[in-house]
């Protein structure tokens, strides 16, 4: 009996098999992609793929959430809770860390940030309690009440911008926001719809985001 002969077929690299996997894990970045980014760090010099995945590791194990607004932070609290230069009596709510990276980039908004770690949405099971809300709540009465004996007064926050994503969770979730600081006596308002409709605030470009900003409305 004759031996059939064998397909010809390329040895697969099981090292760069696992690369391609790895990478495909990163939203955005399908199969072909991840090959193709596979193929280009081959191609790199050693040096600098040591410090790309340097720089994977040090975000990983030093970047901390800010404990009162959050945000992604080297320090606990971030610089800009931290700033003296900041308007404490304006905070603005985003979804996520690049929310504030958007606004920051605009130069236009010198209050202080909330990030929210999402939004409500009861289909990806996503509640309230998920949401960094009521830590919100609480700045923004903390900011009202009567400090201890001895502790400065803090700054009574006086607005509180909702810049939620304009889709239907965004806008169940400024709703609820809302209601929720309504017993506090602060001007909730909700940044223009110069926005795209169902696009991402990480992603509109600066001009529109200041606009957004300026235009808000009660
Ligand atoms: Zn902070």
């Amino acid at each position: 009996m004759l031996a059939r002969p064998l397909p010809v077929m390329h040895l697969p690299s099981e090292t760069v098999e696992s690369l391609v996997e790895q990478l495909s894990k990163l939203p955005t970045v399908g199969r072909k992609t991840a090959q193709r980014l596979a193929a280009f760090i081959l191609k790199m010099p050693r040096e600098e793929v040591v410090e790309i995945a340097r720089a994977m590791v040090a975000a990983k194990d030093r970047v901390k959430t800010c404990s009162v607004c959050f945000n992604v932070t080297d320090n606990d609290p971030c610089p800009v809770c931290q700033s003296e230069r900041r308007d404490r009596s304006v905070i603005c709510v985003v979804e996520e860390p690049s929310d504030v990276i958007a606004l920051e980039r605009t130069g236009e908004f010198r209050g202080l940030y909330h990030v929210l770690g999402g939004v409500i949405s009861p289909l990806d099971g996503v509640g309230p309690d998920d949401l960094h809300i009521s830590a919100l709540v609480g700045r923004v009465a903390g900011s009202k009440a009567t400090p201890p004996d001895g502790e400065e007064m803090p700054t009574p926050v006086e607005e509180v911008i909702l810049a939620m994503n304009p889709n239907v969770e965004g806008d169940t979730t400024s709703y609820y926001v809302g209601q929720m600081l309504a017993p506090f006596g602060v001007t909730v308002t909700r940044i223009a719809r110069g926005l795209p409709i169902g696009g991402d605030l990480e992603f509109a470009d600066e001009a529109t985001l200041s606009r957004a900003l300026e235009g808000r409305a009660g």
